[in-house]
């Protein structure tokens, strides 16, 4: 949280001495903010991503002021994996949507096909460093995006720690200390990746979404924080999950009537956060940090409008750490303009 919005805040309590010092008794002795919070999700998937868009969000984000979560993929880059996608139904539609050459660049599409693929956090780690340099919280998204995103729902125990500990390793050699936080590559976990996060001592993640509907409105009101129960004991670890969608997921399709464009779609976002309550919202360092920066930006610029707090996952978290929160089993399902089963917030 930045000073001038603590010290505006306080500011704006009726009656209140404005010293200095009450000033910051206030800060201590008063509820964390009544401001509704928008936590920034930020993906890091590919190799290009984490050297190009994550330097440029985070210019992005400090010239706005905001905090965000920045989750890195940590191991190889097999992005090129998804040219084989090509001679699967429905990828032409998805192509013509959002462009993935355009956003992805041909060199990410053929990383571990035509191209060795890059091993991103040997490679990048500078720019990892960067990010957290500049005050960002900084968290695990993964190992390999393309390897975990496909195999890890049928995944056993086995297969799920050890590539978990090769995430929470790398992390800790890039880093010098434990992550603090994950989001899970695609929204694809299972039981064991669940349970793992616990015995990494991880206070919270996001690793789901929760449920919307076609016009990309929640679906249940009461969405948003919860811990999962799995294998019959719940789990320590909160879940944060994504309560809005992101922006591959809105452009191209026709919504409220209207064919959503670069031009539109950060109006639908903010029609969808003009009532205020807490959000996150995932973006991606290959899409919001490069092409679709001026979408963000007007993301950015609204949502402060709107009176909303831009925060980390962390900040997030300590303001709702000591609510009760309601105990889920994991769930399953699709969301309108993403292909496939993610994990989703039971209703
Ligand atoms: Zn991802």
């Amino acid at each position: 949280m930045l000073v001038s919005q603590l010290i505006g805040r306080a500011g704006r309590c009726p009656g209140l001495p404005t010293t200095g010092r009450t000033t910051a008794l206030t800060l201590i002795f008063t509820r964390p903010s009544e401001l509704p919070k928008l936590t920034l999700k930020i993906d890091a998937d590919t190799y290009r991503g984490t050297r190009v868009g994550v330097p440029n969000l985070i210019s992005q984000l400090r010239r706005h002021g905001a905090g965000a979560t920045f989750l890195f993929s940590l191991g190889p880059d097999h992005t090129g994996w998804a040219l084989k996608q090509i001679f699967r139904p429905g990828f032409f539609s998805k192509v013509s949507r959002t462009s993935v050459v355009e956003h992805y660049g041909i060199k990410t599409l053929m990383y571990g096909t035509l191209l060795p693929a890059p091993d991103i956090g040997k490679t990048c780690a500078d720019f990892m460093r960067q990010a957290h340099a500049a005050g960002f919280e900084c968290g695990i998204h993964t190992w390999d995006h393309r390897v975990w995103q496909d195999n890890v729902r049928t995944a056993d125990a086995q297969w799920t720690t050890e590539t978990m500990q090769q995430a929470y390793g790398r992390y800790h050699d890039i880093f010098g200390h434990a992550p603090r936080t994950h989001g899970a590559a695609g929204w694809q976990m299972n039981d064991h990746a669940f349970v793992q996060l616990d015995q990494f001592g991880i206070a919270y993640s996001s690793d789901g979404r929760s449920q919307l509907r076609e016009d990309g409105s929640l679906a249940d009101q009461d969405a948003g924080p919860h811990r999962l129960s799995v294998f019959g004991k719940p789990l320590s670890c909160v879940q944060l999950p994504t309560t809005l969608p992101t922006l591959d997921e809105i452009l191209g399709r026709t919504i409220r009537g209207k064919l959503i464009d670069a031009g539109n779609a950060a109006e639908l976002l903010l029609e969808l956060t003009k009532t205020p309550r807490d959000h996150v919202f995932t973006l991606h360092a290959e899409l919001e940090g490069q092409k679709l920066a001026p979408i963000f930006e007007r993301l950015l610029a609204g949502w402060r409008a709107q009176g909303y707090e831009l925060v980390s996952m962390g900040d997030y978290y300590q303001s709702i750490q000591n609510d009760v929160l309601p105990i889920l089993p994991i769930s399953w399902g699709e969301l309108p303009g993403r292909s496939g089963d993610m994990i989703l917030q039971a209703m």
